[in-house]
Protein backbone atom coordinates (compact mmCIF):
# COMPACT_ATOMS: atom_id res chain seq x y z
CA UNK A 1 0.00 0.00 0.00
CA UNK A 2 1.68 3.68 -1.07
CA UNK A 3 -1.35 5.73 -0.92
CA UNK A 4 -4.34 6.32 1.54
CA UNK A 5 -6.93 8.54 -0.36
CA UNK A 6 -7.22 11.77 1.23
CA UNK A 7 -3.90 11.81 3.86
CA UNK A 8 -1.01 14.15 2.80
CA UNK A 9 1.92 11.90 2.13
CA UNK A 10 4.09 14.02 5.07
CA UNK A 11 1.66 13.15 6.93
CA UNK A 12 1.32 9.49 6.46
CA UNK A 13 4.96 9.99 6.90
CA UNK A 14 4.88 11.72 10.36
CA UNK A 15 2.43 9.10 11.73
CA UNK A 16 4.72 6.29 10.57
CA UNK A 17 7.54 8.04 12.07
CA UNK A 18 5.71 8.43 15.44
CA UNK A 19 3.98 5.00 15.51
CA UNK A 20 7.96 3.34 14.71
CA UNK A 21 9.18 5.32 17.61
CA UNK A 22 6.39 4.44 19.97
CA UNK A 23 6.82 0.31 19.21
CA UNK A 24 11.24 1.11 19.50
CA UNK A 25 10.47 2.83 23.05
CA UNK A 26 8.05 -0.16 24.13
CA UNK A 27 10.28 -2.60 22.89
CA UNK A 28 13.01 -1.52 25.09
CA UNK A 29 10.93 -0.46 27.59
CA UNK A 30 10.23 -4.47 27.78
CA UNK A 31 13.58 -5.99 27.51
CA UNK A 32 14.98 -3.51 30.11
CA UNK A 33 12.26 -4.48 32.46
CA UNK A 34 12.33 -8.06 31.80
CA UNK A 35 16.19 -7.58 32.79
CA UNK A 36 15.78 -5.96 36.07
CA UNK A 37 16.07 -2.61 35.26
CA UNK A 38 14.11 -0.27 36.60
CA UNK A 39 15.56 3.49 35.99
CA UNK A 40 16.28 5.04 33.03
CA UNK A 41 18.53 8.14 33.02
CA UNK A 42 16.78 10.92 29.99
CA UNK A 43 19.18 11.84 27.37
CA UNK A 44 18.34 14.82 24.94
CA UNK A 45 19.93 14.68 21.23
CA UNK A 46 20.82 18.41 21.80
CA UNK A 47 18.60 18.99 18.29
CA UNK A 48 14.98 20.44 19.50
CA UNK A 49 11.99 18.14 20.10
CA UNK A 50 10.52 20.42 17.73
CA UNK A 51 7.82 21.40 16.15
CA UNK A 52 5.30 17.93 16.12
CA UNK A 53 5.37 18.34 20.42
CA UNK A 54 3.48 20.80 22.10
CA UNK A 55 -0.02 21.08 20.92
CA UNK A 56 0.04 23.06 18.43
CA UNK A 57 1.12 26.65 19.54
CA UNK A 58 4.31 27.63 19.20
CA UNK A 59 4.79 28.94 22.83
CA UNK A 60 3.69 24.99 23.58
CA UNK A 61 6.21 23.95 21.22
CA UNK A 62 8.69 25.45 22.92
CA UNK A 63 7.85 24.79 26.19
CA UNK A 64 7.44 21.15 25.38
CA UNK A 65 11.50 21.47 23.85
CA UNK A 66 12.71 23.30 26.63
CA UNK A 67 10.72 20.64 29.10
CA UNK A 68 12.66 17.81 27.05
CA UNK A 69 16.01 19.42 27.30
CA UNK A 70 15.22 19.64 31.16
CA UNK A 71 14.77 16.53 31.47
CA UNK A 72 18.32 15.23 29.61
CA UNK A 73 20.07 13.41 32.87
CA UNK A 74 17.08 13.44 34.94
CA UNK A 75 16.47 9.78 36.30
CA UNK A 76 12.85 7.92 35.48
CA UNK A 77 11.15 4.90 36.38
CA UNK A 78 11.11 2.86 33.63
CA UNK A 79 7.76 1.93 34.27
CA UNK A 80 6.60 5.31 34.48
CA UNK A 81 8.35 7.66 32.53
CA UNK A 82 8.55 11.11 32.85
CA UNK A 83 5.95 13.89 33.46
CA UNK A 84 5.71 16.46 30.69
CA UNK A 85 3.21 18.99 29.80
CA UNK A 86 1.04 17.08 32.32
CA UNK A 87 1.56 13.66 31.09
CA UNK A 88 3.75 10.94 31.61
CA UNK A 89 5.82 10.22 28.71
CA UNK A 90 9.20 8.21 27.62
CA UNK A 91 12.16 9.43 25.46
CA UNK A 92 11.35 9.32 21.80
CA UNK A 93 7.62 8.76 22.88
CA UNK A 94 6.24 12.25 21.56
CA UNK A 95 6.05 13.23 17.94
CA UNK A 96 9.34 15.01 17.39
CA UNK A 97 11.34 13.99 19.89
CA UNK A 98 14.63 12.40 19.59
CA UNK A 99 15.42 11.81 22.96
CA UNK A 100 16.60 8.94 24.15
CA UNK A 101 18.03 7.07 27.67
CA UNK A 102 20.41 5.35 28.87
CA UNK A 103 20.26 2.49 32.09
CA UNK A 104 20.74 3.69 35.42
CA UNK A 105 22.70 1.13 37.37
CA UNK A 106 23.51 1.41 40.98
CA UNK A 107 26.86 1.25 41.36
CA UNK A 108 27.91 1.94 37.67
CA UNK A 109 27.51 5.54 37.22
ZN1 LIG B 1 12.55 14.71 23.41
Amino acid sequence: MNEIEGLPKASAQRIARTIHNRATVMMRLARELKQGLEVGIWMHSGAPCYPLAGGGTVAGKEASAAAHKQLSGKRFKLVEGALIDGEMCWPGWDEGCRCTWRAYIAGFE
